[in-house]
């Protein structure tokens, strides 16, 4: 085959393309096909805001065409926050390839790189590429040793060849840049996450995100005996968080007079675990309604003193059908912190607001509250009513991305 025959969409020129690879392990049968219909569906959105490119999926793989190369950047972007993905690279693709072109493809690569040591690693997915694998290596190897002078090196080289062959393609590449792992989002069911305005229940939504949850929260407000600073604070974690999360919606719940009949039926000690409970139960009844099987916090053991094991206990206890899930119950808060940072949040969270739980603050919190202390508390308040009026009057707010052209942003496989 000549180089007019071959056609290539080559790093440096334009269009370009980039090839996605997921883990595969545990992937079987019908799991795997909706994992990966999932993914391709979440990368389509993710690609909504980039003009001109679109994802494919094929075997093992997807491939995502921009018609301008230009848009690499954001395309790099959408997908490292692509939940699912393990790596992803700017790659040349060669239609109908032979030993001839694959290795004046893999001389001309190494033409536009300076290196004094390489590898080439070929793999063959699904391809009827009649070479092995290791011949390739071998051949196209052999090939660039003798143009560049450099020596082959297994371990740890300066510039790697990767191949990889599928039907009737082949794709080289370079650089593996990491993905950031997980499952795709939506693959593991929907969670509806307690987002205060703080540090850790951004950062729980996240990792619950990135196990595969479709996630969406809900924020507790002070008002009206608050001002709605809590409300712009959680909207804007909520939104930052759209690049992993997707497609999220914020629910908003006016908390104040639920906590204003705390305050006159419950000793101050108690208060703040009756808010949780409260929280809980008007939680649980939106995830009801709303066909979320799980609540989510930021809770963490022993971080303050509403988060002991009898309190945990006390304010889990309310939720009977769904799991209370807490992803940083065993991290320190330098951890939790520098996961924030790292995504981003931190700096939204330690924004000034008004949060729902420093009104009537309490002078003294209990470690251990009692049951039968809470069972007399709760008596005073008309549990089911609060619990209804809250949801009834439940607002929500569309905190995803926009999903204006992510149907047509996925072309068939
Ligand atoms: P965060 O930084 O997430 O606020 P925190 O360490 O400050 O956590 P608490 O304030 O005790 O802990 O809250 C524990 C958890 O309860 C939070 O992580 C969150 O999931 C939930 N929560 C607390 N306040 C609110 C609120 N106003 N609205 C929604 N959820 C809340
Ligand atoms: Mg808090």
């Amino acid at each position: 085959m000549n180089a007019a025959e071959t056609k290539q969409t080559r790093p440096g020129g334009s269009p370009g393309l980039v090839i996605a690879h997921y883990q595969e392990l545990g992937l079987k049968g019908r799991n795997r096909s909706f994992f990966e219909r999932t993914l391709a569906s979440n990368i389509a959105l993710q690609l909504d805001g980039v003009p001109g490119a679109r994802a494919k999926p094929i075997p093992g793989r997807l491939i995502v065409r921009m018609d301008d190369r230009s848009c690499e950047p954001q395309v790099i972007d959408s997908l490292s926050r692509t939940f699912g993905l393990s790596s992803f690279s700017p790659a040349l693709e060669l239609v109908g390839p032979d030993m001839e072109s694959l290795t004046r493809t893999a001389l001309e690569m190494a033409d536009e790189a300076e290196f004094s040591s390489f590898k080439v690693r070929a793999r063959r997915g699904n391809s009827s590429f009649e070479t092995s694998s290791m011949q390739i290596n071998v051949t196209v190897g052999q090939a660039i040793k003798d143009h560049t002078g450099a020596r082959v090196e297994l371990g740890k080289p300066d510039w790697t060849c990767y191949i990889e062959l599928t039907s009737n393609r082949a794709y080289f590449y370079t650089r593996k840049i990491p993905g950031p792992g997980g499952l795709p989002v939506g693959t593991s069911g929907k969670v509806l996450t307690l987002l205060s305005g703080g540090i850790d229940s951004p950062v729980a939504a996240w990792r619950m995100a990135r196990r595969g949850a479709a996630v969406d929260f809900v924020h507790f407000s002070g008002q009206p005996f608050a001002d709605p600073s809590s409300i712009r604070q959680a909207t804007r974690l909520a939104r930052h968080l759209a690049p992993w999360t997707l497609r999220s919606k914020l629910w908003i719940i006016q908390f104040g007079d639920v906590q204003s009949e705390i305050v006159t039926s419950a000793p101050q000690e108690l208060r703040i675990v009756l808010y949780r409970r409260m929280m809980m139960r008007i939680s649980e009844a939106l995830a009801q309604r709303e066909g979320a099987h799980g609540l989510v916090t930021g809770e963490c053991l022993g971080q303050v003193a509403s988060q002991t094991l009898p309190n945990l206990t006390a304010i889990g206890e309310v939720v009977e059908t769904v799991p209370v899930l807490r992803p940083l119950v065993g991290f320190d808060k330098l951890e939790i912190e520098a996961t924030g940072k790292r995504i981003g949040t931190y700096d939204i969270s330690i924004q000034p607001h008004q949060d729902c739980c420093v009104l009537f603050i309490p002078r003294r919190v209990t470690t251990a509250a009692r049951s039968v202390d809470i069972a007399e508390a709760e008596s005073a308040l008309d549990i089911h009513a609060l619990v209804h009026k809250a949801v009834a009057n439940a607002e929500v707010l569309d905190v995803g991305l926009k999903p204006a052209k992510a149907a047509s942003g996925i072309a068939e496989g």
